[in-house]
């Protein structure tokens, strides 16, 4: 009968909502001992010039080592952490091992490479942002052009006062700032004129579909207005060598992807070094 079927659905439905209610709840109640048990552990991708092939930087990426699921990637568990606030203990995590990772290889008398942290939704962090950055290049004596801060483009549409304020003040200390998945949402062009951005990450989505002449024409053009704009950019995601092709032949020189390499531990990425 009817009813029947929409008793099945929401109980379908139901199901699925409590089975989301529960990871979330899981996760909220087992990132307190992830951060304080180490669980957490940072991994680096490394970012090259395709017309050389020189690693000239990396981005950190958290990875958590569950001690009963494995490892569990970002995509499932940051955007329960920024609904509840976690993320910014997750994030200053992140950018301390980075901290003390760049100051042990200056220690060693490896030059260091810069490298990109990932930023939540700005409001997240409250006033400290600025602060916290700051101390935390001060404590381990790094230079802050080491640091990219890569911000969402979705996080960039929204606080536009606070960030502008954010963004100055690092930025007159040294530290860059990069427009992360550029091209996924949908008030990029007006950001690309008004953010004071140093770098443009184009998305991988961008990268799909080479085969379609239309998907050519769109890279090639946001590559040729990148350019005229000043802001340096790099592809994200390149997967194969056509892709690589493509990029030169259009003039973006950066890539970070699989083709190259995948995110390693930090021992790994310094052994490249
Ligand atoms: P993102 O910042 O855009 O990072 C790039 C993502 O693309 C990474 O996924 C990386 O492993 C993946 N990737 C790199 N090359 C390729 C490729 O050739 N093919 C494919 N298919 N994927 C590639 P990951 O590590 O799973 O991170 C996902 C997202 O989670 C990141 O996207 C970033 O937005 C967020 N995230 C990661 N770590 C942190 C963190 O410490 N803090 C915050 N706030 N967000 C983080
Ligand atoms: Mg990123
Ligand atoms: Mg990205
Ligand atoms: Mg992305």
């Amino acid at each position: 009968t009817i009813k029947g079927k929409v008793f099945s659905f929401y109980s379908f439905y139901d199901n699925d909502l409590r089975n989301s209610l529960m990871l979330e709840k899981k996760i909220e109640n087992e990132i307190t001992t992830a951060l304080k048990e180490k669980q957490l552990e940072v991994h680096i991708q490394p970012k090259v010039n395709m017309k050389t092939g020189q690693i000239i930087g990396g981005e950190a990426l958290v990875r958590w080592n569950h001690p009963h699921d494995g490892y569990l990637y970002p995509n499932l568990y940051i955007p329960v952490l920024e609904k509840s606030g976690y993320i910014v203990d997750v994030d200053i995590y992140v950018w301390t091992e980075v901290f003390q990772f760049l100051q042990k290889l200056i220690e060693r008398g490896v030059t260091p490479l810069p490298i990109s942290l990932n930023v939540s939704r700005l409001h997240e962090y409250q006033k400290d942002f600025v602060e916290v950055l700051c101390c935390l290049s001060r404590e381990y004596k790094i230079p802050p052009n080491l640091i990219t801060l890569e911000i969402t483009e979705s996080a960039l549409a929204e606080d536009s006062t606070f960030l502008f304020q954010c963004m100055g003040k690092l930025q007159e200390k040294g530290f860059s700032f990069s427009m992360d998945d550029f091209g996924s949402g949908y008030s990029s062009m007006n950001m690309l004129k008004d953010e004071p951005l140093d770098e443009v990450k184009i998305d991988r989505l961008f990268l799909r579909n080479l085969g379609n002449s239309k998907s050519r024409t769109v890279i090639r053009h946001i590559i040729f207005m990148l350019a005229e704009l000043g802001i340096d950019m790099i592809a994200e995601g390149v997967e194969t060598k056509e892709q690589e092709q493509f990029l030169l032949e259009c003039g973006c020189y950066k890539a970070q992807g699989y083709l190259y390499y995948k995110p390693m531990p930090l021992v790994d990425f310094e052994k490249l070094l």
